[in-house]
């Protein structure tokens, strides 16, 4: 698909760099453009940042008529028309806000035989409810109008991913509508599972799948355990400002909006340039902070995930997750805005076991919620294995952990790496549970750490269990692997104000408890238990 003698080939080209101002693709995106101006069906998997745009803007400005793109999110559609309008391109969008007088024009220009509008970006819903305007799209297909119809973050069709959205469902039936109109997905996450459930539910089970690396060889990463101190935890931060990321601007992740806004005043307190960003800004506020970031004025913005969509600054240098992600593919998308001028870049996560729990709250209710969660978890305990190779055999791609060119912390490690058997602890923790229960307590991780590690109520001690020679965070390691590995399972409790989880023996107990079970765990390193 990479040829360069289709016959619109020259006028690839030409658009490319008369319109686009650029002066070659990037992976996959010759492949993907020629493919769909052959009328071929394409899922295109590319990470963030990849330029899956221009695989359908491009298309659409070659072919004659309108394409339609199919897009989650209002925020995503009005970047992507400003960034067109600049470029002189006629785009427009339809949303639940769009005023009478603007639905009138575009619906007219949809069946006008002269119509010059190119590139119509809708939401799923506008597709599934609106009835006039469905009739309108049939109407132009009969007129030959409809020349593509690309779905933004087409993983949504999907169950299995982490971000289903119920009007996606609508999309099935546009195959059925538009047999002749070629269909393009687009997502940045998806594994082979996904993948295939997404042909299912858009009837192109027999399209062409295209799938760039998911590797970006100039991004850094790293995993740190946070310190339990908070006024340590924070000047550990402060001191990556200051030191290690000066003069460079980058974004920091927290989860709530609460602790977002925490941050930046404690940030601002030790003197850094810092904004913040969450959905409950106005959009008036929203732009300025984005603003001042992009012009350097703040050298960071603490964000929620509600920061990123959409997000095009080219030299991000660092991307901190002060507190996990909800799942790797979030974390990919959200570490994956750092370095897109490819000049290095790094991507760290300050970990702490109790951030599982306050995300596990949240998210347990969703049907994948938990094992999203546990998976990002399982990045974070692995001090051995090179990250770049815990991402792709996450993401379903082969990777050879020797091109990783030291780019992880687990690969620029000189230590010893270490297989540890825990088994002996995860017995402890089911001794102390056990005894817990018996005086009618449930154990939080928090309570059980400390029953574990001597502190607490004295009759949440065992005395066969003996308190650890290793420092706290491994023992709070040791927990967390139980607790993904299956050995342990949360056990949620609603109250009036909160939800509460506690642990207990997980669907592998049994295993546990037999003679020649072994539960390995990679440590590597000073924390290593005995
Ligand atoms: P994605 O949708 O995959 O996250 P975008 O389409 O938003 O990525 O593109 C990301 C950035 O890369 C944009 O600034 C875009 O202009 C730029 N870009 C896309 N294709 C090319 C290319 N062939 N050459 C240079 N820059 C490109
Ligand atoms: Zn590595």
């Amino acid at each position: 698909w990479a040829n360069t003698d289709f016959p619109w080939s020259r006028k690839v080209k030409e658009i490319l760099k008369s319109i686009f101002k650029l002066d070659g693709f990037r992976q996959l995106q010759l492949e993907t453009i020629n493919a769909t101006l052959s009328n071929e069906d394409v899922i295109l998997i590319m990470p963030t940042g990849g330029g899956k745009s221009l695989c359908y803007q491009l298309p659409a400005l070659v072919k004659p008529g309108m394409s339609i793109v199919v897009s989650p999110l209002v925020s995503l559609m009005e970047d992507q028309l400003m960034a067109l309008k600049a470029l002189n391109v006629n785009a427009k969008m339809l949303s639940a806000t769009s005023t009478k007088e603007e639905v009138n024009e575009i619906q007219n220009d949809m069946v006008n035989k002269n119509g010059r509008l190119k590139l119509l970006y809708v939401t799923p819903e506008k597709l599934a409810k609106s009835k006039r305007f469905m009739t309108k799209l049939q109407k132009m297909y009969g007129l030959g109008r409809l020349s593509l119809i690309a779905i933004d973050e087409v993983h949504c069709c999907s169950q299995w991913g982490h971000d289903f959205r119920p009007d996606y469902k609508f999309l099935g039936v546009l195959k059925a509508m538009f047999p002749d109109v070629p269909m393009l997905g687009l997502t940045a996450t998806s594994t082979s599972k996904i993948t295939i459930d997404v042909q299912k539910m858009l009837s192109i089970q027999g399209c062409l799948v295209f799938r760039a690396s998911f590797n970006r060889p100039n991004l850094y990463y790293e995993v740190r355990i946070k310190s339990s101190n908070q006024e340590e935890c924070l000047q550990e931060l402060v001191n990556l400002l200051k030191t290690r990321y000066k003069g460079q601007s980058g974004i920091i992740y927290t989860t709530s909006i609460k602790d977002c806004e925490q941050l930046m005043v404690d940030l601002r307190n030790k003197d850094l340039r810092i904004g913040c960003y969450h959905a409950n800004l106005d959009p008036e506020l929203r732009s300025k902070v984005h603003n001042k970031w992009l012009t350097g004025e703040y050298q960071a913005v603490v964000a929620t995930i509600a920061f990123g969509l959409g997000i095009d600054k080219p030299d991000v240098r660092f991307v901190i997750h002060h507190s996990l992600s909800k799942s790797m593919e979030n974390f990919y998308q959200e570490s994956g805005r750092a370095g897109r001028d490819n000049k290095k870049a790094e991507c760290i996560v300050l970990y702490r076991l109790a951030d599982v729990f306050k995300l596990s709250t949240m998210v347990f209710t969703q049907q994948t919620g938990l094992q999203n969660l546990y998976n990002i978890v399982a990045y974070c305990l692995d001090q051995v294995r090179c990250r770049r190779t815990i991402i792709a055999s996450y993401f379903d791609e082969a990777w050879d952990s020797q091109n990783c060119n030291a780019m992880c912390d687990n690969c620029r490690r000189p230590r010893e790496k270490k297989e540890v058997n825990v088994t002996q602890y995860c017995r402890s923790m089911y001794q102390l549970i056990s005894n817990a229960a018996g005086n009618d307590v449930k154990l939080t991780a928090q309570k059980l750490i400390d029953a574990w590690y001597g502190k607490g109520a004295g009759n949440l001690r065992v005395k066969s269990v003996p308190i650890p020679t290793f420092p706290r965070e491994t023992g709070e390691s040791v927990i967390a692997h139980l607790l993904v590995e299956g050995y342990l399972q949360e056990d949620f409790h609603f109250t009036p104000y909160s939800t509460i989880s506690y642990l207990k023996r997980g669907p592998k107990a049994a295993a546990a408890l037999s003679d020649e079970h072994r539960i390995v765990m990679n440590i590597s390193g000073k924390a290593v238990p005995p």
